[in-house]
């Protein structure tokens, strides 16, 4: 092919690429506070500007006057969402929790009053123990539970959703250990997260809500300097972080 005619169509092509690279989004979520570590991770939220929902347990917030501080300080900050996970967190006992539709429905409306969460709704919640997604635009199962499991608790995910809730799911977990210790580092979870991201396995098309907990930001665990690490490391492969409220868009697949 003439020089000139090989110039030519890489012009064409590069005129029909995007100008960067497609933009992905990660979604921030921390689940189970207000507990220790959440003062890290408002802190270091605060400080990088960084959006991100907090799902917060209405038992822990009646724990202490401390925690009670907690939840008012997420409200007092616009860049988080603050997202209802249960009052009880089913005592940890999930299948026996999700057996009873009515008591799972009350224990969610339960905590929206604790946290005040009155309107409008839809009410942005994650259920405890369950990745399960009920938005206008997407809606999905917890590919964690037998066919069995799922088809039984189906009822309460809808019944949930129907009084008034946005269910959020998750992609991806920074998993911890039994103590709260976070298990991957920051390079593995970020390195985790590219393999997603290229391997198309995100519930959504480029973009990725990422979950955590709270005690795993705790001090002894050098929860401040790895909650920056990650933010910073995110940043530096060029993802941008979004409001858990704009993840819900028609564009979803
Ligand atoms: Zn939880």
């Amino acid at each position: 092919m003439p020089a000139v005619l090989r110039a030519a169509l890489f012009l064409v092509v590069a005129a029909c690429m995007p100008a960067g690279a497609v933009e992905r989004t990660i979604f921030l979520t921390f689940d189970d506070g207000p507990l220790n570590g959440t003062a890290n991770v408002l802190y270091v939220l605060e400080a990088e500007q960084v959006p991100a929902a907090m799902f917060m347990v209405g038992q822990h917030v009646l724990a202490s006057p401390e925690r009670g501080a907690l939840l008012k300080r997420v409200k007092s900050l616009p860049l988080l969402t603050l997202g209802n996970h249960s009052f009880s967190h089913a005592n940890n006992r999930y299948e026996r929790f999700y057996a009873d539709t009515e008591a799972v429905v009350a224990d969610m409306l339960k905590a929206n009053t604790v946290l005040g969460l009155s309107a409008p709704p839809p009410i942005p919640a994650r259920l405890p123990g369950r990745d399960v997604f009920r938005l206008r635009y997407m809606s999905r199962d917890d590919f964690g539970l037998s066919l069995e499991e799922a088809q039984r608790e189906q009822v309460d995910f809808e019944f949930v959703a129907a009084s008034g809730f946005h269910l959020y799911g998750w992609d991806f977990e920074w998993v911890h250990d039994d103590s709260g210790k976070p298990v991957q580092s920051v390079e593995r979870l970020i390195d985790e997260i590219g393999h997603l991201f290229a391997a198309g396995r995100t519930v959504g098309k480029n973009k990725l809500i990422l979950l955590m907990h709270d005690e795993m930001f705790q001090d002894v665990f050098q929860g401040k300097e790895k909650l920056t690490a990650l933010v910073a490391g995110l940043r530096g492969k060029g993802y941008v972080f979004g409001h858990i409220a704009d993840y819900d868009t028609k564009t979803s697949p």
